[in-house]
């Protein structure tokens, strides 16, 4: 029999982000005020290949918009970057009489939803869930601002200690091809340095810029390092042996990816579920929503994952200044 409401499912797929909660039960709530059935598939693509799908009420996403991590679970899934599997997982969709596929993840999640649409015909909106930042066409993706925040959190705990002691501290935060996090929270966190995959980077002359601050009276020194550039070890131990200063090291690792999302991430997940819905019902088939300035904007997938995110190497110039 089929069902008579039009049906709507969503899955949360790759590196889990927080405001992932937010997002699902935005879309959940807005598609079931729009009349639509809503269907949930639990653990990523690997659940969508396997059946893991069940309907969604309301009261199925209450009391999760400030819960980090993602209710229907995420996952990375092999079998899905093969065509068969992709094939399988259209199939679920098929047998569910599901109409539109809300997929909400980092680049390779909505590599994978570009694919469903053009092989499978699937019609997918994607929404950008990353604490890095890197999805094209969108000024935020969804988790990044509370990844930064809590980064920044970690970074003023360690300026009172290194304060305290006149230490050099290294720490490192997630960012392995790129450097938006180390960017926003060095800034943020008044670091001296900051280190990026993207640019190069000149040891020895932080190496100058230590001992000038020292002279200078500066008590404590924060230095920021993206994974992809180099590890915070490595960096403790040239600034070690060169300097002869104390001198500590932290990585953050996968506490960035946790905790409860700030506001700005529930309040732009929330209008990004909203928007996947609008959209999708207005018949868009292949689609991301990104914000632009203020603005939601759906954009072609085919765009947005030939589009290179770029960071802003200003901002590196403006800490330099502000290390001063
Ligand atoms: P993220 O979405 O956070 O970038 P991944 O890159 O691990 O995380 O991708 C998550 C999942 O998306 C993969 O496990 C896979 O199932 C699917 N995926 C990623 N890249 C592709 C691809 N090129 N083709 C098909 N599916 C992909």
């Amino acid at each position: 029999m089929p069902p008579s409401m039009k049906r709507l499912a969503i899955l949360t797929s790759g590196g889990d982000s927080p405001g992932m909660n937010a997002a699902i039960r935005s879309v959940v709530r807005t598609a079931l005020g729009r009349g639509l059935e809503v269907l949930g598939i639990r653990n990523g693509y690997d659940g969508l290949i396997d059946g893991e799908i069940s309907p969604m009420k309301s009261v199925d996403v209450g009391g999760i918009i400030g819960r980090g991590g993602t209710i229907l679970r995420s996952g990375r899934s092999p079998r899905f970057m093969e065509p068969e599997g992709r094939a399988a997982a259209a199939r679920t969709l098929k047998e569910n009489a599901v109409e539109w596929l809300v997929v909400l993840g980092g680049d390779g999640s909505l590599t994978g939803a570009k694919l469903l649409h053009e092989e499978q015909g699937v019609a997918v909106i994607g929404l950008p869930g990353s604490i890095d930042n890197d999805i094209p066409c969108t000024d935020l993706s969804i988790g990044f601002d509370t990844a930064i925040n809590t980064a920044v959190e970690a970074i003023d705990k360690i300026r009172d200690t290194a304060y305290s002691h006149d230490r050099v501290f290294v720490i490192e935060v997630m960012g392995r091809r790129n450097g938006f996090i180390a960017l926003e929270a060095g800034l943020a966190g008044g670091a001296e340095a900051i280190l990026i995959p993207e640019l190069p980077f000149d040891l020895p002359g932080i190496c100058d810029m230590l001992r000038a601050g020292v002279a200078k009276g500066k008590r404590s020194s924060i230095i920021v390092t993206a994974e992809g550039a180099a590890t915070a070890s490595s960096v403790q131990e040239f600034l070690q042996k060169e300097t002869g200063y104390e001198v500590r090291c932290l990585v953050l690792g996968h506490m960035q990816r946790g905790g409860s999302p700030t506001a700005l991430d529930r309040v732009l997940a929330t209008r990004m579920g909203a928007e996947a819905v609008k959209v999708a019902m207005a018949g868009y088939d292949c689609h991301t929503i990104g914000l632009v300035g203020t603005k939601l904007v759906a954009e072609h997938l085919g765009v947005v994952l030939s589009t290179q995110r770029n960071v802003d190497p200003e901002r590196l110039l403006l800490a330099e200044v502000m290390a001063l």
